[in-house]
């Protein structure tokens, strides 16, 4: 195989969608697979979708799942430069040839005139009309009108489009790398506009010049591009370089967990879950998104989810590092098959990844998130934290939910939970309890219980009668790891302080 070069060819547009990543990962691991090279290429061509800082995200996205490019716009590399709104002087040469070889034209239709064709051609049986062979003889373009005409309207720096001219009953054949061969009926599709009024190139023109001339040799991207691609490969042929082709595969769509279609955005708030790698505030709206990183997931894991939703190693292996993924990935291993997301198991994986994890490295990673709600952490206190709770989280905010009373007294208490059974000689218990435990002299979970058992014995009282009360004291709730520990790590004076409070709401 020639050296492998893949590009992940994002339009900065908004936040990216977990089925983005998907696609740089499977480019990336192909190429690292193979020894490759990884091309970021960005699509700005289009600027009434551009959206400001969408491209530092994406960059901040990669970033943090650690799919670096070899070649990027920030990076450089030897086909720079990488944004195609700096590549322009590059397509108009092309749609040119284009023209001269009679496989595209001039189109000077306005947007009213546009707008006309499709209400005149509209009917119940093409309730859509496309500018294509059937009205394109109907529209000011260089096929219907004459050469002088042309020239006159040219001369006058008419704004004017150029059209790719779709052949007609004609059969494009493809072989994609995961559906293998796929067939198009040119017919059915429209003279796609390739350099628009402003100059720029459309996305059709652009992908293919680029992916030419940055020497591409194998396309990964979403199964939302199948329908492009009888457009792309014409214009391969068209434009002479059908031997430079690179090899396309279009991967599945992730679906909703429930009912059908590619998960969007609306379905991950609508099911409460994250969709977008990490967050994105569209500047336009002010609109928030949650990502898998802010809601807690870790990189490892993320990569690990997206590599298994279409990709299995034929094994019942399931977590791969993404070492392991370079070493077994295949592309042949793509499902066709869209892959539905599961949240519950894309938690488990992050779970299986907190695993794997030292206390240290838990600490840091978990840090952040405890600060983020106004605590302070040591990073040795939050080690011992992690290695108490680790069992219990699934995703790194979970830290917070159930360990939020290693930092702070809970805020509320569920006296519900004990008020029924109260009674004198408990108050009395716990208030003797606070005043002798001073005289613990080793502060650890093991001489706390003892302590507090002897006392529990010597009153007649049943020390699982009393160990509720005490948690629901420290933690608020019925949950937590083992009380002694909790009252081992808060410390004697922050422990008496929270009994006190609460016997005294207790009355
Ligand atoms: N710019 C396209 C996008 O936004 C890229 C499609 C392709 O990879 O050809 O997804």
């Amino acid at each position: 195989m020639d050296t492998v070069r893949v590009r992940f060819a994002p339009s900065p547009t908004g936040g990216l969608h977990l089925g983005g990543v998907r696609t740089v990962l499977y480019n990336y691991l192909f190429a690292k697979h193979h020894g490759g090279t990884f091309v970021l290429r960005i699509e700005d061509t289009d600027q009434k979708r551009f959206v400001a800082g969408a491209e530092d995200y994406i960059m901040n996205c990669l970033e943090w799942c650690g799919l670096l490019p070899d070649e990027s716009p920030v990076k450089g590399g030897p086909f720079a430069p990488y944004r195609q709104s700096e590549r322009k002087h590059y397509y108009y040469q092309y749609a040119q040839q284009l023209i001269d070889a009679g496989y595209a034209y001039y189109a000077f239709d306005t947007p009213e005139e546009l707008e006309h064709m499709r209400s005149r051609f509209k009917t119940d049986a093409n309730p859509v009309p496309q500018y294509d062979h059937l009205t394109r003889m109907d529209m000011r373009n260089s096929l219907s009108l004459s050469q002088e005409q042309v020239i006159e309207l040219l001369g006058k720096g008419t704004p004017h489009v150029i059209r790719l001219r779709m052949p007609q009953n004609t059969v494009i054949k493809m072989k994609d790398l995961i559906r293998g061969e796929v067939e198009f009926d040119t017919s059915l599709v429209d003279d796609k506009v390739l350099l628009k009024a402003d100059g720029m190139p459309t996305y059709h023109l652009a992908v293919v010049v680029d992916d030419y001339l940055m020497k591409i040799t194998h396309a990964f991207r979403g199964e939302e591009w199948l329908p492009s691609a009888p457009v792309h490969l014409l214009l391969w042929k068209y434009l002479g370089w059908e031997k430079e082709m690179p090899q396309w595969a279009h991967l599945p769509l992730i679906l909703k967990p429930d009912g059908h279609g590619k998960l969007s955005k609306r379905d991950g708030e609508r099911l409460g879950f994250p969709v977008f790698a990490m967050d994105w505030c569209d500047p336009r709206t002010g609109e928030k998104t949650t990502g898998f990183k802010e809601r807690g997931f870790l990189p490892e894991a993320f990569v690990n989810i997206l590599a298994m939703l279409g990709w299995n190693s034929g094994t019942e292996q399931e977590i791969f590092s993404l070492q392991d993924l370079v070493e077994q990935f295949s592309i042949d291993r793509v499902h066709k098959g869209g892959a539905k997301f599961d949240y519950e198991k894309a938690k488990w994986f992050n779970q299986q990844w907190i695993f794997r994890k030292t206390n240290e490295e838990l600490a840091v990673l978990v840090r952040p998130f405890i600060e983020r709600k106004g605590a302070i952490a040591k990073l040795d206190y939050l080690e011992k934290v992690v290695a108490l709770i680790k069992e219990r989280c699934h995703l790194l905010t979970d830290f917070w939910e159930q360990g939020h009373f290693f930092f702070k007294a809970p805020e509320e208490i569920d006296l519900s939970a004990i008020a029924g059974k109260w009674n004198q000689s408990k108050t009395d218990f716990f208030n003797d309890w606070v005043q002798a435990s001073s005289d613990i002299k080793s502060w650890d979970a093991a001489e706390i219980e003892q302590h507090f058992n002897e006392m529990a014995t010597a009153r007649g009282l049943k020390k699982g009668e009393l160990m509720l009360p005490l948690r629901i004291m420290l933690v608020g709730g019925k949950y937590g790891p083992g009380v002694f520990d909790i009252a081992a790590m808060i410390g004697r004076s922050e422990m008496s302080a929270r009994i006190q409070r609460v016997l005294q709401q207790l009355g």
